[in-house]
């Protein structure tokens, strides 16, 4: 496994070199001076570590940047490794982006990778990160803290702010730019909260399943309960009498959709709609793109709008 991984990441920086050069292609960037290599004829190098992080921080440099992506598309990031590449691009990177927690790796490769003059950017340092307190946080990827912050539009938008202080540091020049930039996206993340809060508030059912414990801080904001089917990781598969408790809370709650995500084999999602009765659907934990989320022109608000379609849906069955 870990050798396919390494075969797609390498496949993926030369997407994301491509990807790169066209940072704008969502239109939604308002830097208008692109001269900004004042010489050096080198554009600021970002790395970012997943997709969400990748896309805070496109958003953020506009044409200022190239941002390069370092989990590849369709890759779960939860236990991702970086190659000799990855570390070669890492060690060359102005700017080095990434959530915290998720990247267990991102202490001894930033350590191995020299830091000289890169400004390490972890995006949700400083939020209120939750202890999981459950028993099905022993996995040692997440040291028993849950990561997805990005998932709530309120704080999301502290990552945004956080990436670009970090531009900013690395590239005082355009510091204005990315102030601009940022701002620009925080409006839209600012209006899916709206969204978020008008659609959910009014819910008839509070609590709705999830195949990982992805979804906490998005619940915790809108005032709903997350039952996730496995715990903070993927991997950390339920055990019997986890799943026993999991069908006995979805009977006594009515609860009618089963969520599943698309990294992540969904079978015991689907074991567990048989045995309740309930039917299966989306909720996408935005760690990666799949192929079709690319095809498709998706992006994180284009996600999460579906995800509030589908929660909406789940809610009011
Ligand atoms: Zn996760």
């Amino acid at each position: 496994m870990k050798a396919l991984w390494a075969k797609a990441a390498l496949s993926s920086l030369a997407v994301s070199i491509l990807l790169a050069g066209c940072g704008s292609d969502s239109g939604t960037n308002t830097a208008t001076d692109a001269h900004s290599d004042a010489g050096s004829g080198r554009k600021l190098q970002v790395a970012a570590s997943f997709y969400p992080m990748y896309e805070f921080a496109r958003q953020v440099a506009g044409d200022l940047a190239e941002v390069s992506l370092m989990v590849p598309a369709g890759v779960e990031p939860h236990d991702w490794e970086p190659t000799p590449k990855d570390m070669a691009l890492l060690s060359k990177a102005d700017v080095f982006v990434y959530n915290g927690i998720v990247e267990g790796w991102a202490e001894q490769a930033l350590s191995s990778a020299g830091s000289g003059d890169r400004v390490d950017v972890e995006a949700s340092a400083g939020l209120e990160r939750d202890a999981t307190g459950g028993e099905q946080a022993s996995d040692g990827d997440h040291a028993g803290m849950d990561p997805h912050v990005w998932l709530s539009p309120v704080l999301a938008q502290r990552e945004v702010e956080h990436i670009r202080d970090g531009l900013s540091k690395a590239d005082p020049a355009h510091s204005a730019d990315y102030e601009a930039n940022a701002e620009v996206y925080m409006a839209k993340l600012r209006q899916l909260d709206a969204d978020f809060r008008a659609a959910l508030g009014q819910a008839s059912h509070k609590t709705f399943v999830t195949q990982h414990a992805a979804f906490g801080y998005l619940a915790r904001e809108y005032g709903l309960t997350q039952l996730p089917i496995s715990g903070l990781s993927p991997e950390q598969e339920p055990t019997p009498a986890q799943m026993a408790s999991v069908v006995k809370e979805i009977k006594s709650l009515g609860i009618s959709t089963i969520f599943f995500e698309e990294l992540v084999d969904p079978k015991i999602a689907e074991t567990i709609a048989s045995e309740t009765g309930a039917k299966t659907d989306v909720l996408n934990p935005i760690e990666g793109l799949t192929k079709d989320d690319k095809a498709q022109g998706l992006d994180y608000i284009g996600l999460m709008n579906q995800n509030l379609t589908a929660l909406e849906k789940a809610l009011n069955a």
